[in-house]
């Protein structure tokens, strides 16, 4: 009898219940597909075994059960089929009505395919005691609704291949590959070798040792779910759009200070509390983290008080050590849309929530994921502003009291995507100083400025200088004055032409960078402005110690004069000192003639703003000025913009 193989099967699938069995599991959907599919296989080879005994002895035996038993094997092998395709689909399962219509259709032909098994005719060969065998319509069905399955699992391997898991992918491929194998080489032997059964066991193994073995999910140190598990089960949620609340304790880096057997005995003793919690799954987040995974999201609050109390008892034999714990609650999962964002809110919270630094507790919730999505749209958008070439650069011109006349603009970027969306600096400027991104911006801005000045001359309608933004972060980066110096050599770009911005730097270390930077700068011919004056970014004891020609008065400043009686004075005496230490002043944001007026009473040099002119593209600022530098002053004055 050729039940050797089976058994070899059969045993295979008991070694893998034994490991499988005693592991810790999440119960993903995919692994519950698994142990479906182990299950049909293993009831399968079990039939198998059952029914070649029953051909064996059937003389002794009732046709019928003989029939049955051989014809309920058939039904497993369409069983494992479908299942297949279930275990194919546990990655995109989506609960979507699309969904489950096709399964409806997949169940609804397996039911067909095993009825029309039971209800055919089957041939026993039993006439070589060593190749028991069946075949006949009953077996030609079973073929053929395998095959028909197999079919689908290999269109859906192929089709949903970036949706898949490519580990799962390999498996079922390797499966598929060994399912065909076999059944070629039964076929070839005349079934004198029953190889199916046996390579689906095989196939469990590979399946098994591939990707279930729960060990993947397991964090070895603490033996908590591991964020592998985290990711798995958090998108298995969001794809059965089911809410969630995430509770995430903070632990300190030492739980007790230089004593670290102590510390590991804490950490295992907090870690075992914390894992005996009813109703919550518990993740192992990154170095220091453990994450509490709500379903029923009503109970968030009643946990966190329940772990709050616990870490206020204390930790160790006598409860004498004290941790303080700091914490993360996302009460609601749902705000967001996929594992890796609940993730990337957490880093986000880490490092951009003040409330968490402070306080070291903070709720994540809508309000705070919308911030951090637009965050995130900006990164992408800067990126592709970056790749693509989008960023453009408006020029604001700026009006000499004394000239009567435009003498110099100020840069000031848009970046200007694909569809022709025109975003301002706001949106982009904090975003890019905050990632980094602001120095390959500036850079840009900067190529972009001096282009212009080489490819029109501005010079030669009048200007004297582009005043160009630098931002604090632009002005502690120590190569910045070599990189700008580089520029402007390859574009044979007059130094005398430019004039960069800057606003009052923080730290003592920036400031040393940033005079380090102006000094080269200035030496190669490049002069500066002080930007933002009377913000609170700017005050006087910084004019006295920067190197700058110019400072710009806010329009904030220009406002308040005109609100505010104390006001005036302030800027009296501001503009007093300016002067006095020979230097210029621009006034920023004039918007009506009044404004202007009182600017030219005060003794201002220069003005900017919507009253001459809004910041306008490069082609528009050229038409502007060939347009104002040959007409007479006077008519400037009736305002412009
Ligand atoms: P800023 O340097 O103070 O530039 C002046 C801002 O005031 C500009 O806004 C300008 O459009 C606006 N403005 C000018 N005149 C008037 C007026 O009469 N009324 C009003 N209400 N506003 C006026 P914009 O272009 O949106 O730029 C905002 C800020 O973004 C700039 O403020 C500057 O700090 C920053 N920025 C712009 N371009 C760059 C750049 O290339 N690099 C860096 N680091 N920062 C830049
Ligand atoms: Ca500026
Ligand atoms: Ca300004």
């Amino acid at each position: 009898m050729n039940i050797e193989m089976q058994c070899c099967g059969l045993i295979l699938l008991l070694v893998v219940f034994f490991f499988y069995h005693r592991q810790k599991k999440i119960y993903l959907t995919t692994e519950k597909a698994f142990v479906r599919i182990f299950l049909v296989i293993t009831i399968g080879l079990t039939l198998d075994i059952l029914s070649l005994a029953a051909l064996k002895y059937m003389d002794r035996l009732p046709e019928l059960l003989v029939d049955l038993t051989c014809k309920a094997y058939l039904a497993t092998l369409i069983l494992t089929a479908l299942n297949g395709i279930f275990y194919v689909t546990a990655d995109i399962y989506d609960n979507s009505p699309g969904y489950r219509k096709r399964t409806f259709i997949y169940c609804t032909l397996a039911v067909i395919g095993i009825l029309l098994v039971l209800f055919t005719p089957i041939y026993k060969n039993v006439e070589n005691p060593d190749t028991l065998y069946t075949d006949g319509p009953s077996v030609l069905i079973t073929y053929a609704f395998c095959m028909l399955f197999f079919v689908v699992m290999l269109v859906l391997v192929i089709r949903e291949k970036h949706q898949m898991n490519p580990k799962r992918r390999e498996a079922v491929i390797a499966w598929l590959l060994l399912w065909v194998a076999a059944s070629m080489i039964q076929f070839l032997n005349n079934n004198r070798i029953l190889l199916v059964g046996y390579s689906g066991a095989i196939a469990v193994m590979i399946i098994y040792l591939k990707l279930e073995n729960p060990e993947t999910n397991l964090d070895r140190q603490t033996g908590l779910f591991n964020q592998n598990a985290l990711i798995q089960y958090i998108n298995q949620l969001f794809s059965m759009k089911m809410d969630f609340s995430l509770l995430v304790v903070c632990l300190p880096s030492s739980l007790v200070r230089s004593n670290p057997e102590a510390d590991r005995r804490v950490r295992i003793e907090i870690v075992r509390y914390i894992s005996s919690l009813p109703n919550c799954l518990v993740f192992k987040g990154t170095e220091n983290e453990i994450l509490l995974l709500l379903q029923d999201t009503d109970q968030l609050e009643q946990l966190a008080e329940q772990l709050e109390e616990r870490f206020n008892s204390g930790w160790g034999h006598n409860q004498e050590i004290q941790i303080r714990p700091d914490w993360m609650m996302i009460p609601h999962g749902s705000v967001m849309n996929r594992a890796e964002d609940i993730l990337f809110c957490l880093q986000y919270a880490r490092q951009n929530s003040i409330e968490f630094a402070e306080s070291g507790s903070v709720i994540l919730d809508q309000d705070f994921a919308s911030r951090m999505y637009e965050e995130w749209l900006v990164e992408h958008l800067l990126d592709d502003a970056i790749k693509n070439d989008w960023i453009d650069v408006y020029y604001q011109p700026i009006y000499s009291i004394r000239e009567k006349r435009f003498v110099s603009a100020e840069a000031l970027s848009r970046i200007i995507d694909g569809e022709g969306t025109v975003y301002t600096p706001d949106v982009f400027i904090p975003i890019a100083e905050k990632n980094g991104m602001i120095l390959k911006f500036g850079e840009l801005v900067f190529k972009k400025v001096c282009q212009f000045i080489s490819n029109h001359h501005p010079e030669n309608r009048g200007i004297h200088y582009i005043e160009v933004n630098l931002s604090v972060v632009q002005c502690s980066y120590e190569h910045l004055a070599d990189s700008f110096i580089e520029i402007m050599e390859w574009y044979h770009i007059d130094p005398s032409m430019i004039n960069l911005e800057i606003t009052e730097s923080g730290s003592v270390g920036t400031r040393k960078t940033l005079l380090d930077n102006m000094q080269k700068l200035i030496d190669y011919g490049v002069r500066f402005s002080l930007d933002d004056f009377g913000t609170g970014h700017s005050n006087l004891n910084y004019i006295v110690d920067m190197p700058v020609d110019i400072v710009k008065f806010d329009r904030s400043m220009i406002v308040s004069y005109f609100d505010n009686g104390k006001a005036k004075y302030v800027m009296d005496a501001a503009m007093h000192m300016i002067h006095g230490m020979d230097l210029q002043i621009v006034s920023e944001g004039i918007e009506t003639k009044e404004q202007l007026d009182t600017m030219e009473d005060l003794g201002i040099s220069y003005i900017q703003g919507y009253y001459f002119s809004r910041p306008i593209s490069s082609d528009a600022f050229l038409s502007f000025l060939d347009k104002n530098y040959a007409e007479i002053p006077e008519e400037l004055e009736n305002g412009i913009g």
